[in-house]
């Protein structure tokens, strides 16, 4: 991923989103290109912080990790959620305490958790006894949480099936935690990414409740709740704002875990998805025959260079072309790659003015979460996605 730094943009106007429109419309790009606006960003962490009252927010790196996106979340007083050795060495590299890190993959190589734990990382998240027993023997007397399973999510991309435990294998691993000289301090979860309505959340935290208070009674002193992520950005579909949403949410929480010291939210996407937009450029517009009452339209982005989470179509991204006001029609979507599946969206069409032709520039809105992480080295010769930090 190359990076530029554009420390100050002058006479640029303040308002965020025609910051991030003045400097793109005055530039040329040419590769594939996400443009991030820290201001927004930092206006995100506000409305989420303001929502999420006393809860700590540990911004989930993978969404993005720009360094100087992690830079202005340190400055700004966030905390961070890790899943590797780099994105800790990210976090301390641009600032961040040690005391401020939790290691939330539920998966670490060992060696991993004992460099984590030199560093001073002191709060580990699992789902199984054998991570356990990496953590005792590799984080001598760590705090650790245990991450439950979310059964039914009603999420856009949702993160199940991969990660977290039953109630009575989480209750199991608070005692194994223990008895390995570990501290087990609570639960963590995630609803799954893009839950676009708070209340969407309260089925799994009703059934957390349960097992929280259960592991209480087995004589466990949880104080810590870990709400992971799902706060929503907006791809189309309506979406509360973030301080409501947040705030809806830890109603919630502290109606169902009177007992929580301490709550712990994990946004990603949520905290960077609308800071930032994607320039694209269409490389050919095509029928496959006479009869084609759909057009297929080639970007110079696709699957493998950050548009990955149009998997399944299941996210469904907004695209604005200098010809918006001519009249439209549906189209195929895919990206540039010999690969049959570099196909963007093809089940539900898109719809895109009928005059749009090779050369002409897309924006892809709302794109500063999960993509430049999702871009590939160079598939097909293909450069990665760029990234512009203003
Ligand atoms: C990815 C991830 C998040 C962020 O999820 P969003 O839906 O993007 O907010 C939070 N917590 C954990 C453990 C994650 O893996």
């Amino acid at each position: 991923m190359t990076m530029h730094y554009v420390p100050d943009l002058g006479k640029i106007s303040v308002d965020s989103v025609s910051r991030l429109d003045a400097y793109v419309a005055s530039r040329e790009f040419d590769r594939p290109t996400l443009v991030m606006d820290l201001d927004r960003v930092s206006a995100q962490y506000r409305a989420l912080k303001a929502g999420l009252g006393r809860a700590d927010v540990h911004y989930a790196v993978k969404a993005n990790p720009a360094r100087q996106v992690i830079a202005r979340l340190v400055d700004l007083g966030s905390h961070f959620d890790a899943a590797s050795r780099g994105e800790i060495a990210l976090c301390l590299a641009e600032g961040a305490d040690p005391s401020e890190i939790s290691f939330g993959n539920t998966i670490k190589r060992a060696s991993d958790i004992a460099w984590a734990h030199a560093q001073g990382i002191r709060l580990f998240a699992a789902d199984a006894e054998e991570e356990l027993v990496k953590i005792a023997e590799h984080a001598p007397g760590a705090s650790v949480y245990i991450r439950l399973i979310v059964e039914v999510s009603e999420a856009d991309w949702p993160l199940s099936r991969k990660f977290g435990c039953d109630r009575d294998m989480a209750l199991h691993l608070l005692d194994v935690a223990k008895s390995l000289g570990l501290t087990p301090v609570g639960f963590s979860f995630h609803v799954g990414s893009q839950t676009r309505q708070a209340s969407m959340w309260a089925p799994t935290l009703d059934v957390f409740a349960k097992i929280w208070a259960d592991a209480r009674t087995a004589g466990h002193d949880l104080s810590l709740l870990n709400i992971g992520g799902g706060f929503p950005a907006f791809y189309g579909e309506e979406i509360e704002a973030p301080t409501a949403y947040a705030s809806q949410v830890i109603a919630m929480v502290e109606a169902r875990f009177p007992e929580a010291r301490k709550i712990m939210a994990e946004p990603g996407r949520g905290m960077v998805a609308e800071a930032g937009v994607i320039v694209s450029e269409v490389m050919l517009v095509s029928r496959k025959s006479e009869r084609d009452l759909h057009r297929w339209v080639y970007l110079d982005i696709g699957r493998f260079s950050g548009l990955a989470e149009t998997e399944g179509e299941a996210i469904r991204y907004q695209f604005e072309t200098p010809r918006d006001a001519d009249q439209h029609g549906p189209c195929i979507m895919a990206g540039p790659s010999c690969d049959s599946a570099d196909v963007l969206y093809e089940k539900r069409p898109v719809s895109l003015p009928l005059t749009l032709k090779s050369g002409d520039r897309v924006l892809i809105r709302n794109t500063g979460a999960y993509t430049s992480t999702y871009s590939s080295v160079g598939f097909n010769g293909f450069p990665p996605l760029d990234v512009v930090v203003i």
